[in-house]
């Protein structure tokens, strides 16, 4: 089949490895000039099985509410007069129940599983050509402020276990055991205690990206750079073109990988999807002559992760429901640096140099990703949605999919993940 995909984040290139290595015609469009520049391009580098629950739950409206005016809030609130704004605010306010979190982490975290087993095969089969991303195989400790905090999480944590993953709870000394970066944040007392999960991950996910595009291309994959896609045309119930400014490409299949922009391009093909940008921040620091993390953390109460990636620490967090605008807002980016410096104050000297980013998170309004077939088109699929997990979830969404589209058994149950279980399709 002649199938085309619309974006080449790390979803786009997944997908377009995935169904070449089963034999198919791939062409991947992207309107930038490579791959992985948008939100793949420098986020928080974890690789979390752990870290699959939902944002939305039955804080989250107070906290909005404590927060609010606050420029350097965790969760920031900028209401436009946006009808798909709205829209998606209220869906997402429907899902801050603690069951409708719960609902959502075995999927999450069936698709997370999923991904971790589906990048190990393929790292054993580059074998000969390997992928370097700063990988960091030391897991992910979660580190808890207060007690309650720490208490409740650790109650979550059971059931996760018996789907597959293994954390455990340590005591302040025990993560610091764990971690001797945290020494100053034990000391300060700013550690309850900790969640710890030994077999996450960590990584560059821009590397990866990147480099994922080339060996696709290596196996036949069309990698065209600079092409936007703008249009689609149809015959029936089917897609048999994506236009972009310049050309046209003829195509049995399609899949919109594209990000927070897949919304828009759902749209031109009749489908509604429930995804919105999740405004978010990361700061870069080098870590030359400074005691850093070698494992990757989650603070929970400033809501930020880090993650080493070789000579340099990133830390992302916030997160802000305030459009598509891209633009750097330094006071919000330097909320980041200052979460940094709380934790590891080790670090003041190399606080000059710090890089600033920020990506938009396709975030669903239910906290998992859209997989599979949509509307009316029998030859159109989404791939999107993954929000705060798009590294996390990507190989398994990517294997999940090509699956779907080829008519092969899935290896987990995707029905979780389809666009019907939105009540507006
Ligand atoms: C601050 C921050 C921290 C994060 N931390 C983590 C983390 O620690 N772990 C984790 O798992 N996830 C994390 N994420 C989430 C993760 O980065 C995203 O879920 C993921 O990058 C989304 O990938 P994507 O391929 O869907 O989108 P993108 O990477 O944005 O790719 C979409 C692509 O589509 C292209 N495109 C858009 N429109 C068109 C068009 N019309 N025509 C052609 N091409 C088009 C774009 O150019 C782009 O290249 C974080 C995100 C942020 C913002």
């Amino acid at each position: 089949m002649k199938i085309v995909v619309v974006g080449a984040g790390i979803i786009g290139v997944t997908t377009a490895y995935e169904l070449a290595t089963r034999g198919h015609e791939v062409t991947l469009l992207d309107a930038r000039a490579g791959a992985g520049l948008e939100t793949s391009y420098a986020n928080g580098g974890q690789l979390g099985a752990s870290e699959v629950a939902p944002w939305a739950g039955p804080e989250v409206p107070w906290q909005v509410l404590r927060w609010l005016g606050r420029i350097d809030a965790p969760f920031r609130l900028a209401l436009k007069s946006d009808p798909e704004q709205w829209q998606w605010l209220l869906r997402f306010l429907m899902r801050c129940r603690s069951s409708a979190r719960a609902e959502r982490i075995a999927p999450n975290l069936a698709l997370a599983l999923l991904s971790q087993a589906r990048m190990d095969e393929i790292s054993t089969h580059l074998n000969n050509d390997p992928i370097t991303f700063d990988e960091k195989r030391a897991g992910i400790l979660q580190i808890f402020h207060r007690p309650k905090g720490l208490a409740a999480a650790a109650t979550a944590i059971d059931a996760m276990n018996g789907d597959g993953l293994e954390q455990k709870v340590l005591s302040p000394r025990e993560c610091v055991e764990l971690e001797p970066a945290l020494e100053h944040a034990l000391a300060s007392g700013s550690i309850a205690g900790g969640i710890f999960c030994a077999s996450d991950r960590s990584g560059d996910a821009y590397k990866y990206t990147k480099q994922l595009a080339e060996r696709a291309q290596k196996l036949g994959v069309a990698f065209v750079t600079g092409a936007e896609v703008t249009g689609f045309e149809a015959q029936g119930d089917r897609i048999t073109g994506v236009k972009t400014r310049a050309w046209m490409f003829s195509a049995d299949a399609v899949v919109l990988a594209a990000g927070v922009h897949t919304t828009r391009l759902a749209r031109e093909c009749g489908v509604r999807i429930p995804v919105y940008p999740l405004k978010g921040y990361s700061v870069t620091l080098p870590v030359d002559g400074v005691v850093a993390p070698q494992v990757s953390l989650t603070d929970e109460a400033r809501k930020v992760v880090v993650s080493r990636l070789g000579n340099r620490l990133r830390t992302a967090g916030t997160a802000e429901v305030s459009g598509y605008d891209t633009e750097i807002d330094m006071r919000r980016a330097r909320s980041v640096l200052d979460a940094t410096m709380a934790i590891f104050p080790q670090m003041a000297p190399v606080a000059d140099k710090a890089e600033y980013w920020t990506g938009l998170r396709p975030m669903s309004s239910d906290g998992s990703p859209i997989l599979g077939q949509a509307g009316r088109f029998k030859n159109l699929y989404l791939n999107t949605g993954h929000g705060s997990l798009g590294w996390t979830l990507a190989h398994g969404s990517a294997v999940g999919l090509a699956d779907l589209i080829c008519g092969s058994p899935t290896l987990i149950d995707l029905s979780p993940f389809a666009i019907k279980r939105f009540s507006f399709i």
